[in-house]
C-alpha cells in the first residue's frame, strides 16, 4: 500500500511537470523553476595525463578525431565555426575525462556593448557517447536559462554553482561518466536498467553531483533516451563560436563495477 501511494504521488509529480512543458518557438523547456546558481570563483585545474590515460589532445594534432578540421595552434585547437562536431575515432563507454576550454573574446560594438547573449555566447558542448551534453558557454556575467548555461546538463540540470571564469582565461572540466545500462529487446530499449550517471567538477569545484542523466540532452524536445552501443564516440560541438581546447584526456572505467548491480536486480525480479 505504502508503495502504490508513493507511486501516485510520483504519477501526480510527473503530470504536473508534464502540464507545466513548453514547446514555444521549438524549444523545449521542462517548466522547472530552477533557482539562479550562485556565482563563485576559483582557479582551474590543469592536471597533466596521469600515465595510464588516453591522449584525446595534446595540444599537437587531431589524430584521436574525425569530423571537422578545426585549427590546431599553439597547443590549442580552436573550433573553425559552421564546420561541424569532432568526435573520437575511438569509442568510449564510463570514463573520467579531463579538458580545458577557454571562451571566445567578448564581441562588442562601438559603445563597448556586448553584441552576443546568452546561447549565442561562446557555445559548444561535450558530448559523451556521441548523446548527452555537458555544456559549454560563456556564463560569465552572462544570462541564459539556468538548465542551459555553462555546467549543465542541457536542458535538464543547471550547475549547482557559477563558477565560469571570463572568455579567454582558461577554464578545467573533470568529469565521471557512467554509461547508461539497456535491455535490449528487438533491437530496441525495453527497460533502462540503469540511467547514465554524472558527476562534473568545473575549475575545481562540484558542479553536477552524481545526476542520473534522462537521456538525450535535446533542444527542441524532452529528454529520452535512444538505443546505442555500449561504447560510442566521445564530441565536441561546433555550434558556430571559436572556442578553444587544450589537454583532453580519458580514463576508461572497467564496466566490472556495473556487474553486481545487475545481479541485485535480477535478484529482486
Ligand atoms: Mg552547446
Amino acid at each position: 500500500m505504502k508503495f502504490r501511494l508513493l507511486s501516485f504521488a510520483a504519477f501526480l509529480l510527473a503530470s504536473a511537470a508534464v502540464l507545466a512543458q513548453d514547446f514555444e518557438g521549438g524549444h523545449f523547456r521542462s517548466g522547472i523553476d530552477w533557482k539562479e546558481p550562485p556565482v563563485i570563483t576559483s582557479e582551474a585545474v590543469l592536471t597533466p595525463p596521469p600515465s595510464d590515460a588516453i591522449v584525446l589532445f595534446d595540444g599537437t594534432s587531431l589524430d584521436a578525431w574525425e569530423g571537422a578540421a578545426w585549427n590546431v595552434a599553439d597547443g590549442t585547437v580552436t573550433i573553425e565555426p559552421g564546420t561541424g562536431s569532432i568526435r573520437t575515432k575511438q569509442k568510449f563507454g564510463s570514463v573520467q575525462l579531463h579538458l580545458e576550454f577557454a571562451e571566445p573574446p567578448l564581441k562588442t560594438d562601438e559603445n563597448g556593448n556586448p553584441t552576443e547573449f546568452g546561447q549565442w555566447r561562446g557555445n559548444s558542448g561535450l558530448f559523451f557517447m556521441d548523446h548527452y551534453e555537458v555544456q559549454i558557454l560563456d556564463s560569465y556575467e552572462c544570462e541564459t536559462y539556468f538548465d542551459g548555461q555553462c555546467g549543465s546538463i542541457y536542458k535538464q540540470l543547471p550547475p549547482l554553482v557559477n563558477v565560469c571564469k571570463a572568455p579567454g582565461q582558461w577554464q578545467s572540466y573533470d568529469i565521471i561518466f557512467h554509461r547508461p545500462i539497456f535491455r535490449v529487446e528487438n533491437d530496441q530499449i525495453a527497460e533502462v536498467v540503469r540511467p547514465a550517471t554524472i558527476t562534473v567538477i568545473q575549475n575545481g569545484v562540484l558542479v553536477i553531483d552524481n545526476w542520473a542523466i534522462q537521456g538525450d540532452t535535446y533542444y527542441h524536445i524532452p529528454p529520452h533516451y535512444n538505443l546505442h552501443g555500449d561504447k560510442e564516440p566521445i564530441s565536441i560541438q561546433d555550434h558556430g563560436t571559436p572556442c578553444k581546447f587544450r589537454n583532453i584526456w580519458v580514463r576508461e572505467i572497467p564496466d566490472a563495477t556495473v556487474v553486481p548491480l545487475q545481479n541485485k536486480l535480477q535478484h529482486y525480479e
